[in-house]
């Protein structure tokens, strides 16, 4: 049995292992263009993989329900320490599984059922948990949207404060899925403030630009800043939650466990630990602005190009293109077959007031966090653009779209991805 138990996956599982290569190989040979997608280094893949796995851990460093919790309490303690210390924070929990169970912890804390939230449309580039009616969240609690204007394709914060002074919120939610733009928390925070509301700012998607400082902070600004640690950031798939009192601490811990959640995952905790070493370290910094400089060029290429983008452009990692112009036919989800087709990986994604229904858009959501990660830059970017736009005028034409992946694969081999066991 113990024998069994030792070797390799290969040798005892064929059938997954092969699975796994696939999987390996798609990511090397084809370009990542979700905006919620990373690679991570070897290093966090490793203490991903490690024994922690094999421990229950229920409770908090020093407050445990199990015994044999040393190395538990030492890597949770040294998660926090480092994520203080990369947001500049006060408190944080590190044991949300996800963005998700992050944000109904904070609901939990701040809301009861039926109460108000004001938050950003879905269809504006706001995240499902943030009140869609399917969502627990909708279910729950009495959601009001605010969008994004007509005209500048950005939330502007008069119109927030009419909605959050006439509908009387007791939580208001910023951050967003698909939003490219950068997010005024000061001024959500004013208008929190002046409606009696508490805020929660959920930086998912942008916390690797926060921590670098290319993007405002919500830390110490918003009452709670929820996370997931696996888009810009660069670490494990999960959460974690940030806030500025003690007060507010107890409660977050206790609606994490035994609130929502049951025993933490350790070893994506330890995991946790490794990528927020990585991200103190410079180079660090180095990447996020490498991130925003190569969605400038990228969306750059892509307006020469002729296509439209969501309020003009990016002050971030990702940029929302509207197909319209140039293909007035396509749906996102055509294009993002089209482009897979050819090896580029995409999701279509609603555009604000698009005609189009969710299940088929108007739209394209890009981001660079993962082609700048295997360290690409501009003039990559712009490469990026022409081959999209070459999958995207090709159409149907299986030959060209051929062509086409061979050139991804070639641009791909230039630029591997962290290989290696930890
Ligand atoms: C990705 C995302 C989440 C959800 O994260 P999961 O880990 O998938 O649960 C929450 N909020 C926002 C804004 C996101 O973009």
């Amino acid at each position: 049995m113990l024998d069994l138990l030792s070797r390799p996956l290969a040798e005892t599982d064929p059938q997954v292992a092969e699975i796994i290569h696939n999987e390996e190989q798609r990511q090397e040979s084809t370009l990542e263009l979700i905006a919620s997608e990373n690679h991570v280094s070897v290093a966090v893949r490793s203490a991903n993989g490690s024994v922690f796995t094999n421990k229950y851990a229920e409770g908090y460093p020093g407050k445990r329900y199990y015994g044999g919790c040393v190395n538990m309490d030492a890597v949770e303690e040294l998660a926090r320490t480092r994520a203080k210390q990369l947001f500049n924070a006060e408190y944080v929990n590190v044991q949300a599984h996800s963005g998700a169970q992050a944000n109904t912890a904070v609901y939990c804390a701040a809301l009861k059922p039926g109460d108000t939230i004001l938050s950003l449309d879905l269809a504006h580039g706001g995240h499902l948990s943030h009140g869609l009616k399917v969502n627990f969240s909708g279910a729950w609690f009495n959601v009001v949207p605010y969008g994004v204007e007509r005209d500048t394709e950005q939330v502007s914060m008069a119109t927030v404060r009419k909605l959050a002074l006439e509908h009387k919120p007791q939580l208001i939610i910023c951050g967003a899925s698909a939003y490219p733009r950068t997010v005024d928390f000061a001024g959500f925070a004013d208008v929190a403030k002046e409606c009696g509301a508490r805020l929660m700012a959920d930086i998912a998607h942008i916390a690797g630009l926060i921590a670098a400082g290319l993007h405002p902070t919500s830390i110490g600004v918003a009452d709670f800043t929820t996370t997931t640690t696996h888009k810009t950031l660069r670490g494990p798939r999960g959460g974690m939650i940030f806030c500025n009192t003690e007060d507010d601490y107890k409660l977050i811990n206790r609606w994490i466990f035994p609130g929502t959640q049951g025993g933490p995952l350790m070893h994506t905790i330890t995991a946790k630990a490794v990528a927020f070493g990585e991200a103190l370290r410079p180079e660090f910094r180095e990447y996020q602005q490498q991130v925003a400089s190569n969605a400038k060029a990228l969306a750059e290429s892509l307006q020469s190009k002729g296509y439209r983008l969501v309020s003009g452009g990016t002050d971030n990692h990702l940029m929302l293109v509207d197909l319209r112009d140039v293909h007035p036919d396509l749906t996102g989800k055509q294009a993002e077959a089209w482009l897979e087709a050819a090896g580029i990986i995409t999701n279509k994604n609603m555009i604000p007031f698009d005609e189009r229904k969710p299940t088929q858009t108007s739209g394209l959501r890009l981001g660079t966090p993962a082609l700048t990660t295997r360290g690409m830059k501009e003039a990559e970017m712009a490469q990026v653009a022409d081959l999209m736009h070459q999958a995207l005028s090709a159409g149907d034409d299986t030959a060209t779209a051929e062509n086409i992946r061979n050139k991804v694969r070639e641009l791909c081999g230039q630029f591997p991805l962290p290989h290696g066991e930890g």
